[in-house]
C-alpha cells in the first residue's frame, strides 16, 4: 500500500531529501489511509532547485531543437512503457479509478512529450526582406520557468508545462499540489532517464508559500499556474511585480447547450463526460447544462438511468468507473454546494450522498429546476454535481451561456450544422465542442477566456508562451547619419 517516494524532491538530476521541511501526508482518497509522507521545500531546497535550473538552462537553450526533441520523445516512450505503474500511482495519488488513469493521465503526458518533442526541431524565426537590408528573427527560450500544479491531473499538468518549456529550451522548477505530490517526481525521473541533462526539470514540494517563493524569484522569467481563480489572481499579481510572462489555466463554470434535435444518448454521454469523469474534478466541465424544453424530460430520465450504471468501488479494479473525491475537504466543499442548491429551490433528482465506506466518496448528483441566479449555477463546484436548466430559443441559450465571469469551455449538441457553428462562434470560451465534450488532445489549443485564464497550453500555440522573439536587423549598405 505504501507509495513512499525515494525522496521528497527531485533537483539537479537526483532525488533530494530535507526532513526539516514541514511533513505533508499523502492520503489515498479511496480509504483515507496515509500512503506516503513528503516534506515541504525549505528555503535551502528552493534555492538548490532554482540555482540548478538557472545554471543548466543556457547550454540546453543552445542545443539544437532536434537534440532536445529526441530526449522528450524518448521520455514519451518510457512513460508509455510504464503506463501501468504510473497509472496505479496516479490512482493512489488522486483516487481516480484505474479505468481513467490508465487512459488519460500518463498517456496524455506522453502525448505532450511526443508532440512537443516532435515540434522542437521545427521552431524557427522568420526572414523579413526590406529591399536590401533585412531582418531575421530568432525564437529564443524565456529562461527559467516556474510551474505550479493543481491536484486533479498531476502527471498531465507536470507534462503539459514541462514538455513545451523544455522543447523551447527553458528549464523548469515545478511545484505539484501538496494534495498530490507523487506523480511529478516520476515525470522528473523519466525525463532524466531519457537523457535530460541535470537541472532542467526539478520538482519541489510544498504549499502555496513555496509556490510564492518561486514566482517572486528574480531568476524566474515565466510562471505557469493551473489552479483556481482566487489563486490565479494572487499568482498573476506576484508575477506582474517582476513583469514575468504568465500562463494561467484557471477554473470554469462552463455551459453545455442541448437542442431539441440532439441525439439523446450522445448528449447524455456528453453530460457524463462533462460532469462525472474524475468525479467531476475537471476544470473544463460543462456544469451548466441548458436543455431545450422539448427534450428536457428525456435527458433527465436517461441521465438518471445511466448514472445508476456508475460503478463505485476499488479504484484499482479496472471495472470501477467512479472514484472518490480527492480529499475530505473537497468533499465538504461539494456537499456545501449541494445543501445550498436545495436551500435555494433546485430539485435534487439523484445522488449527492455519502456511501457507507471509508474514504471521501460522494455519489454523482443531478439537480434540475436550476435557475441562473442560484449559487450552484454561478460558482465552480469542482465535484460530481450537474445543474440542468431549461431554455426556449437559441438566442436566449447563448446569452445565458455567456452570462458568467468564466470562459474556459462550452459545448453544443444539435443536428443543425449551421446552428452548431453559430453557437461556437458566439460562445465566450477558449475551448468549444460540437456534439462531444471534454476532449483535450495535445494538438488543439487549450485555455480560457475571461477569468478562466491567460495563454494557451498544448498545440503550436503553447510555443508562443514558452519562447520569445528577437529581431536582428542586418544593414547591407553604408550607414546614413544626419551629421
Ligand atoms: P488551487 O488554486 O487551490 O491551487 C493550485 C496550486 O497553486 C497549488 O499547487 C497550490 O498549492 C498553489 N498555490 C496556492 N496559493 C498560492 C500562492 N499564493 N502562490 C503560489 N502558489 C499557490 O487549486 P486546486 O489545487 O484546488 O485545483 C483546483 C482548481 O484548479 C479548480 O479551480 C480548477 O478549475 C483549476 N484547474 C484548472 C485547469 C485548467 O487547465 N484551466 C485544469 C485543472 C484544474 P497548495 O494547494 O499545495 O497549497
Amino acid at each position: 500500500m505504501t507509495q513512499q517516494p525515494t525522496a521528497s524532491h527531485f533537483i539537479n538530476g537526483a532525488y533530494v531529501e530535507d526532513t526539516s521541511g514541514a511533513p505533508i501526508e499523502v492520503i489515498y482518497p479511496a480509504t483515507g489511509e496515509v500512503i506516503a509522507t513528503v516534506h515541504a521545500a525549505t528555503p535551502a531546497i528552493i534555492e538548490q532547485a532554482l540555482a540548478s535550473a538557472h545554471a543548466a538552462q543556457k547550454a540546453w537553450g543552445q542545443m539544437s531543437g532536434t537534440e532536445r526533441g529526441r530526449i522528450l520523445r524518448r521520455a514519451a516512450d518510457i512513460m508509455r512503457e510504464r503506463n501501468h505503474d504510473l497509472s496505479v500511482l496516479e490512482t493512489y495519488d488522486t483516487g481516480k479509478p484505474y479505468s481513467e488513469t490508465s487512459v488519460a493521465d500518463a498517456t496524455s503526458g506522453a502525448d505532450a512529450l511526443e508532440y512537443f518533442g516532435g515540434l522542437a526541431a521545427s521552431l524557427t524565426g522568420e526572414h523579413i526582406d526590406l529591399g536590401g537590408d533585412f531582418v531575421y528573427t530568432r525564437r529564443e527560450p524565456l529562461g527559467l520557468c516556474a510551474g505550479i500544479g493543481a491536484w486533479n491531473y498531476p502527471t498531465q499538468i507536470a507534462c503539459w508545462k514541462g514538455a513545451p518549456a523544455l522543447a523551447c529550451g527553458n528549464a523548469l522548477v515545478f511545484k505539484p499540489s501538496e494534495t498530490t505530490p507523487l506523480s511529478a517526481l516520476k515525470v522528473a525521473e523519466i525525463l532524466h532517464e531519457a537523457g535530460l541533462p541535470a537541472g532542467l526539470y526539478n520538482v519541489i514540494q510544498g504549499m502555496g508559500e513555496v509556490g510564492h517563493s518561486l514566482i517572486t524569484d528574480d531568476r524566474v522569467a515565466k510562471v505557469s499556474l493551473t489552479g483556481s481563480v482566487p489563486t490565479g489572481r494572487k499568482v498573476y499579481a506576484a508575477a506582474a511585480e517582476g513583469i514575468r510572462a504568465v500562463t494561467m489555466e484557471l477554473g470554469g463554470k462552463s455551459p453545455m447547450v442541448i437542442f431539441d434535435d440532439a441525439d439523446v444518448e450522445n448528449a447524455v454521454s456528453g453530460i457524463i463526460l462533462g460532469n462525472f469523469y474524475s468525479s467531476g474534478q475537471v476544470c473544463s466541465n460543462g456544469t451548466r447544462v441548458f436543455v431545450q424544453e422539448g427534450i428536457k424530460d428525456a435527458i433527465i430520465t436517461r441521465l438518471a438511468e445511466r448514472l445508476e450504471n456508475a460503478k463505485l468501488g476499488d479504484p484499482l479494479d479496472p471495472e470501477t468507473t467512479f472514484g472518490p473525491m480527492v480529499s475530505a475537504r473537497q468533499r465538504e466543499i461539494v456537499e456545501g454546494y449541494i445543501t445550498k442548491g436545495q436551500e435555494e429551490g433546485a430539485t435534487l433528482v439523484a445522488g449527492g450522498t455519502r456511501p457507507d465506506k471509508p474514504g471521501f466518496w460522494l455519489t454523482p448528483a443531478i439537480f434540475s429546476d436550476v435557475t441562473d441566479d442560484m449559487t450552484i449555477a454561478r460558482e465552480e463546484i469542482f465535484g460530481p454535481v450537474v445543474s440542468i436548466l431549461s431554455f426556449k430559443t437559441e438566442e436566449e441559450a447563448l446569452a445565458r451561456a455567456n452570462a458568467t465571469e468564466f470562459g474556459l469551455a462550452a459545448g453544443v449538441f444539435t443536428a443543425d450544422i449551421t446552428r452548431a457553428h453559430r453557437m461556437c462562434a458566439g460562445f465566450e470560451a477558449g475551448t468549444t465542442y460540437i456534439n462531444t465534450y471534454n476532449l483535450a488532445p495535445v494538438e488543439a489549443p487549450f485555455g480560457g477566456m475571461k477569468l478562466s485564464g491567460v495563454g494557451r497550453e498544448n498545440s503550436k500555440a503553447a510555443i508562443e508562451h514558452y519562447s520569445q522573439i528577437k529581431s536582428v536587423y542586418v544593414g547591407m549598405g553604408d550607414v546614413e547619419a544626419p551629421f
